[in-house]
């Protein structure tokens, strides 16, 4: 009962009011921004931007040591409903969301049933429309995600599907995959791949090598996504079509879009935050929270990663949270369901990122300006007279990820009893104070 009350405590849903906030250091990576101000928000918009404000509004925040930036857009998530509303909603995830200091979040259709067709999107933006934050659906690129047919793309372009998805599967079918980038062309909206070769990543656990062998358990090889990167790309060529190729885990996944990058500009990349902070060795203890799928890699794979982000071939960083019951990840390693919560650590393990040089500013583009290109919507920006959605953010604040403080209704994180360094203050999106870290 004690546990209800600190979440219900923290889930603050605050009327539009008018805020100050003091002293804060705004950082725009859209507008190369970075000075410290006040800011004051009223009706719902960032109304004055100034070196020094004097208003008595109900509520003000000392921003001192705090950085404020646009509210993030993660590209890339799974909210479990319609289907597994026991492991998250979509309500329930856009509350963990908002923790982590995203606005708008883009869900993966690998719902049961999948989101396939134009009135499983309405129904999207129905349950979204009870959310403190903006939710977006991607469509299915095949009918049930089976790979075989073709959806109505258009149907679902014009309930409002952002762009195309099979995740969770690849579309092991080139000639499938070349009608769907093909016919995705007319609607002028993104098809991601989900690049892996299923064939031979069948029944593998994590990552195939030294740790895998010593666990004893099937391995993933990295060629099952650099080959299916591989076509991928090749099919990008041939159609010309928008193509976002999903979390990039290998170091010749890095080499390919390289060398594609430079004779073509129709693709764009991701790759997700525990890719950048985990290896292989999490698994070992066969811990099923570090069991996702592409698997965690090697330091080498993490470098080149790395390396991907700084060069511009990576654009975007996503969570892939990916909400299971604790009852399937509790089912043995072999067994447990590929997958990671990942919208509430985010923020500060992304930072952390800095000790290989890259800038905050840099890391804030891939969350902020880059996934908003990639999908056409508009970029935030803090700028007076525009929606007052951002981020209250201590980079310097240390805390324990616990348990039971989770606003995910799954709890499936490797990262839980980490220290980490950072926290969201505040998310305000619209003017609300939609997260409070009270
Ligand atoms: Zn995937
Ligand atoms: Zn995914």
């Amino acid at each position: 009962m004690v546990k209800t009350a600190v979440v219900v405590k923290r889930i603050k849903f605050i009327n539009t009011m008018d805020i100050l906030i003091k002293n804060i250091r705004i950082i725009d990576p859209n507008q190369h921004i970075d000075k410290i101000s006040d800011v004051y928000v009223s009706n719902s918009k960032i109304s004055l931007i100034k070196k020094s404000i004097n208003k008595k509004p109900p509520k003000t925040i000392d921003g001192r040591n705090c950085w404020l930036f646009p509210g993030l857009t993660d590209l890339h998530c799974h909210l479990r409903e319609p289907g597994r509303e026991d492991e998250e909603t979509i309500l329930s995830g856009s509350l963990s969301a908002a923790a982590g200091g995203f606005t708008r979040i883009c869900c993966h259709p690998n719902t049961e049933p999948a989101i396939d067709n134009k009135i499983s999107i309405r129904y999207i933006y129905d349950r979204a429309s009870l959310c403190p934050i903006e939710v977006l659906p991607y469509g299915a690129i095949t009918v049930g995600r089976k790979g075989i047919s073709i959806t109505q793309m258009g149907e679902m372009a014009s309930a409002g599907a952002i762009g195309f998805s099979d995740d969770g599967n690849c579309v092991m079918n080139s000639l499938v995959f070349r009608r769907a980038l093909e016919y995705s062309k007319i609607f002028d909206k993104v098809v991601v791949s989900h690049s892996e070769d299923m064939n031979l990543s069948k029944s593998g656990v994590m990552n195939e090598g030294f740790v895998s062998t010593k666990l004893g358990v099937q391995g993933i090889p990295a060629e099952a996504e650099n080959i299916m990167l591989y076509r991928d790309i090749q099919l990008a060529k041939l159609t010309k079509a928008k193509l976002h190729l999903a979390h990039l885990s290998t170091e010749e996944s890095v080499r390919l879009v390289r060398e594609a990058k430079k004779t073509i500009k129709n693709i764009s990349s991701e790759v997700t935050v525990h890719h950048l902070i985990l290896t292989e060795e999490a698994l070992t203890g066969y811990n099923p929270n570090a069991k996702v799928n592409p698997p965690l890699r090697k330091q080498s794979d993490i470098e080149a990663l790395i390396n991907g982000l700084k060069e511009k071939l990576i654009d975007v960083i996503v969570t892939d949270h990916a909400p299971h019951s604790s009852e399937e990840k509790d089912s043995g390693i072999e067994n447990a369901p590929f997958g990671m919560i990942g919208f509430e650590t985010a923020l500060p393990l992304v930072f952390s990122l800095t000790r290989y040089g890259l800038k905050p500013v840099q890391l804030l583009e891939k969350l902020i300006v880059n996934p908003n290109k990639i999908i056409g919507y508009p970029i935030p920006e803090i700028k007076e007279e525009t929606e007052a959605n951002f981020v209250i953010y201590n980079p310097s604040k240390k805390w324990i990820y616990k348990k039971e403080d989770i606003l995910s209704k799954s709890k499936n994180s490797p990262f839980i009893g980490w220290e980490l360094k950072g926290k969201v203050l505040y998310t305000i999106y619209k003017g609300n104070i939609v997260y409070s870290a009270g």
